[in-house]
């Protein structure tokens, strides 16, 4: 396994709709590997494939480490597609390991239902609320090309703004390796 740069605020890659995953590979298995790896070494909780340069519809969540959730398996998702949400909603604050240290409160519904592959392409659907609700629609607005910072509205933008800029320019400090610039997609 190893551990793969992580893309940016700014990184082309990530305001691109991810593609379908038409077959499971060795290869979509290490990298499914590694992202959960990546994720884990920068504490993260979800990771979109394009966050480490990667053009396929696959996001990875591990909630175990939170407390409360420590019986949640982690889970692999492939060619999501979120199909219901909740009427009912709430505020949450989000964090990104592609947008490090900025958090904003987002809105989102509370729960939600999605369709998703398994490893063998086997299609299945569940029911998400509370934390993993939270964490698989951040992670499939990724694939979309959306990012958390899109639903701070501009009147609030503020200090974000600088932030984002620090990130865009990799002049503030990572704890993690990051990709070196903004046209970065790794070929597979
Ligand atoms: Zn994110």
């Amino acid at each position: 396994m190893s551990l793969l740069p992580i893309t940016l605020y700014g990184d082309k890659i990530l305001r691109k709709k991810a593609r379908k995953v038409k077959e499971v590979d060795i290869k979509t298995i290490e990298l499914i590997k590694n992202m959960f790896e990546t994720m884990r070494n920068a504490s993260g909780i979800g990771l979109a494939a394009n966050q480490i340069g990667i053009d396929k519809q696959i996001f990875v969540i591990d909630i175990s480490q939170v407390e409360g959730y420590e019986k949640t398996k982690p889970m692999v998702f492939i060619n999501p597609e979120i199909v219901e949400y909740s009427k009912e909603k709430d505020f949450f604050e989000e964090g990104c390991l592609s947008i490090p240290d900025v958090r904003a409160d987002v809105l989102r519904p509370q729960q939600i239902k999605i369709k998703y592959c398994d490893t063998d392409l086997n299609e299945h659907i569940i029911e998400a609320d509370d934390l993993l609700a939270r964490v698989a629609q951040h992670e499939y607005d990724h694939l979309l090309g959306i990012l958390f910072t899109d639903y701070v509205e501009e009147t609030e933008k503020g200090n974000l703004k600088n932030n984002l800029h620090a990130i865009r320019k990799r002049s503030v400090e990572f704890t993690y390796p990051v990709s070196e610039n903004i046209d970065y997609i790794l070929r597979l």
